[in-house]
């Protein structure tokens, strides 16, 4: 794999993130508030550590003051919607983030719904996702679509119009958004998901491949169109020669040398989405200081 190819998901990141901090140090300077995040994080899963964990130091890097709440897996549905109350209320958090999934007691949606849109910063609430939908301006779009939809203006550029996007995946949080936001840049949009008929050579139609499902490696060769940009945002954790490893939802190896650009896991999609939360954070506190 060249270097052309290789979509360098984590530098893309540091330049944002690095952005973000120029524009917190200068809002600071001014005499504005600090922006704040509220990380909340119900139970121990491993993987929502790491991301939570990586989520706040990137925070400190641009200045941004992040607060943690942990809380333990066992917490009750109203506890968690009380703190919420509390957070939404609370004018030095700026932003509010729910680390999913959450334990299977709590409904996820009740949940999400809790959270004042105007802190929203994953964007998961029906407000934003409405918003996303009809193109408002204002709408907080999912971190993880909005950087790929970020990678894909910087490989494409106006060039993104009109191609075929095909999105392998039709999550709220990913498939769903990623689709609207290419329908958003006048690409042609087809979903595929786990029901589709012929998926393989729908994937062989696109010009860029979004591939958000969670199966190690599904996305094979022959499943991609030679010169498409894949963009693979699966973060499996799988044992390889008696090593865990992170592999993607595309078999890298054999799909790089076929793409004429593709993002690797890990160092790809992943950076991006926390420098998207970042940029979010930014744009709920530039909301509420109006
Ligand atoms: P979900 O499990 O919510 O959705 C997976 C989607 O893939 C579903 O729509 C499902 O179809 C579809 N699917 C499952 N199996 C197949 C198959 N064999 N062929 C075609 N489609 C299939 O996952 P998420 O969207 O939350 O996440 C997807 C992946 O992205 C995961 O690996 C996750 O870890 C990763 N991720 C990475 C992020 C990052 O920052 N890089 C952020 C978020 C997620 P159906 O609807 O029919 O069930």
């Amino acid at each position: 794999v060249t270097d052309a190819t290789l979509i360098d998901g984590k530098a893309i990141a540091n330049e944002v993130v690095e952005e973000i901090g120029q524009q917190v140090r200068e809002l600071v300077a001014a005499g504005q508030p600090i922006p704040g995040l509220a990380v909340v994080l119900v139970g121990e899963d491993p993987a929502s550590q790491v991301y939570v964990r990586n989520k706040l130091l990137k925070c400190q890097q641009a200045g941004i003051v992040s607060r943690e709440y942990r809380l333990p897996v066992e917490t009750m549905e109203s506890d968690l919607l009380g703190l919420l109350v509390d957070l939404n209320d609370d004018p030095d958090v700026h932003g509010i983030l729910v680390q999913l999934p959450l334990p299977k007691h709590i409904d996820e949606q009740k949940v999400l719904q809790a959270i004042a849109p105007e802190k929203d910063v994953d964007g998961f609430h029906p407000e934003n996702l409405g918003r996303l939908l009809v193109g408002a301006p204002d709408a907080l779009v999912p971190c993880t679509p909005l950087g790929c939809l970020i990678m894909l203006r910087r490989t494409l550029g106006d060039a993104l119009a009109g191609k075929h996007v095909v999105v392998v995946g039709r999550s709220n949080i990913v498939g769903k958004p990623a689709a609207l936001l290419a329908l958003q840049q006048h690409c042609t949009v087809t979903m595929v998901h786990s029901r589709s008929e012929n998926i393989e050579a729908l994937c062989r139609q696109a010009d860029v491949l979004i591939v958000a499902v969670g199966r190690p490696e599904l996305v094979r060769a022959d499943w991609v169109k030679p010169g498409a940009v894949v963009l693979d945002v699966g973060i499996n954790r799988v044992e390889r020669d008696g090593k865990a490893k992170l592999v993607g939802d595309v078999a890298f190896d054999e799909v790089a040398p076929i793409a004429s650009a593709i993002t690797p896991v890990p160092g790809g999609v992943g950076p991006m989405t926390i420098a998207c939360l970042l940029r979010n954070t930014l744009q709920a506190y530039q909301r509420q200081q109006r």
